[in-house]
């Protein structure tokens, strides 16, 4: 028996667009529905507010004095289930990241601490047990918070030289290439495929891990971006001393994304434009030829989408302008955030170093090293707006649509058509003093059709 809600005096989010429309969506079901023939079971009255699909951050590494990939490796080994003890839990970082609109997100996994240093060391099995504790939630309950789509896994498959704060040991371990067999022993065969799809006929399906951050130069990188994307898993370019040229290649080979663009990586040159060229590509046209660059058969070059860390630190305002217009539609904001997100300034452990939070800026202790950002995705897309006069219907879409096909769920998240998720976002526009502009904040969070968070019970 459907229970259809329909949301009135509403501003919705709809392509670049804000539109007074109402919104139905099935509340025992979680999905949306379209125009009900009959009237709905109630209403929820939306003042006017802005609705927007629920936010997506495809890289987040922990918050709120968690790591994922740190401690659901204890929880692992105490045989505890991730989702069951983390996430029902109000004080973790799933639950209490929905004030902030975001609702969804594949885990950032980084091969990064002590327990997987000690393996690369001794060159042992490097297989990480927590990976399965990473991937998607596959529930529906909505008291769960923010749901995990699956594992990002960045590293250990860099460019030595491009390693940001990943541990030295990590990187090192895995050598010099990135061969298919290679990368499938280190994550783990059944972490990447589910198995049992393929012995049904029902095609590939990503398991655990749904996106694999690589650096596209190194030898064997393209065969593996070749054979794990036709897996179904997003494969994206990042942590890399690719020029021009190798990060094409890694494109073309079908990876779709680049990995926090700017950083850890070449730099843009005239001659030599780096990763950040590749944005720019649309066909080879006769300029390519002229350079040698081109194909002979003309085709279109396809541009990734690319991830933005719009903390502030990360990157220069005017750089992501510069990205932002060479492919608008490519923008994914991502926060990178790490466990101090939702702490106090100060200087906490993490693994055998320490982390300092200022602010959104998140440094290794002593040093000037970022190691992340503690920056949320509304506070992402606020600057974003600040930044670039970009309207807020477009904003969002960097937040919701965009991140959604990166994962190619964009029939099922990041949208309000019929079938997909009832996830969404009551925002309203609060002036800011000194400023010209607005700052968007989230009145009320709906996940699976059920309110999680009304600002006005905090
Ligand atoms: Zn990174």
């Amino acid at each position: 028996m459907a229970h259809v809600v329909q949301l009135t005096n509403t501003r919705l989010v709809d392509g670049d667009q804000l539109i007074a429309q109402s919104l139905w969506f099935d509340s025992i079901k979680g999905i949306f529905v379209s125009h009900p023939q009959h009237a709905p079971a109630s209403t929820v009255d939306c003042q006017n507010r802005i609705v927007a699909p629920g936010f997506l951050d495809l890289q987040i590494n922990g918050a709120y004095g968690f790591d994922f990939s740190e401690d659901v490796a204890r929880l692992s080994e105490a045989d505890h289930d991730w989702h069951d003890e983390l996430l029902a839990d109000n004080d973790q970082p799933a639950a209490r990241e929905v004030p902030s609109g975001m609702q969804a997100m594949p885990i950032s996994f980084a091969m990064n601490r002590e327990k997987e240093e000690s393996k690369a060391v001794a060159g042992s099995d490097y297989s990480p047990q927590n990976l399965p504790y990473l991937g998607p939630s596959r529930s529906r309950r909505p008291s769960e918070g923010t749901e995990s789509l699956g594992a990002h896994c960045e590293g250990p498959f860099f460019a030595h030289n491009r390693m940001g704060v990943h541990l030295p040991a990590a990187i090192h371990a895995s050598g010099s290439t990135s061969e298919p067999d290679r990368v499938f022993q280190t994550y783990g065969s059944s972490n990447l495929v589910d198995a049992e799809s393929k012995e049904r006929d029902a095609g590939s399906i990503p398991s655990h891990v749904r996106m694999i951050t690589l650096a596209p130069e190194r030898p064997g990188a393209l065969d593996t971006i070749r054979q794990l994307s036709d897996e179904g898993i997003v494969m994206s370019i990042g942590h890399m001393a690719a020029d021009y040229q190798q990060a094409r290649a890694g494109v073309d080979a079908g990876a779709t994304m680049v990995t926090h663009l700017y950083n850890q990586m070449n730099s843009h040159h005239h001659r030599e434009p780096g990763p950040l060229g590749v944005l720019t590509d649309t066909d080879a046209g006769p300029e390519m030829r002229i350079l040698g660059q081109g194909t002979e058969d003309g085709g279109v070059k396809r541009r990734p989408y690319f991830g933005i860390i719009a903390d502030g630190s990360h990157v220069h305002p005017a750089s992501l302008r510069l990205a932002y217009q060479a492919h608008p539609d490519g923008l994914v904001l991502v926060t990178d955030a790490l466990l101090p997100l939702g702490g106090e300034d100060g200087t906490v452990d993490w693994g055998s170093r320490q982390l300092t939070k200022q602010g959104v800026s998140v440094k290794l202790e002593g040093t000037d090293t970022i190691a992340g950002s503690c920056v949320t995705l509304l506070e992402c897309v606020n600057n974003f707006r600040r930044w670039t006069g970009a309207s807020i219907p477009t904003a969002m879409r960097a937040v919701t649509s965009t991140p959604a096909a990166v994962l190619g769920l964009e029939h099922v998240k990041g949208t309000f058509q019929a079938g997909a998720d009832a996830d969404f976002v009551v925002l309203s526009e609060e002036a800011v003093p000194g400023l010209s502009s607005s700052e968007l904040v989230v009145d009320q969070v709906w996940k699976f059709g059920v309110k999680v968070y009304d600002r006005c019970d905090v």
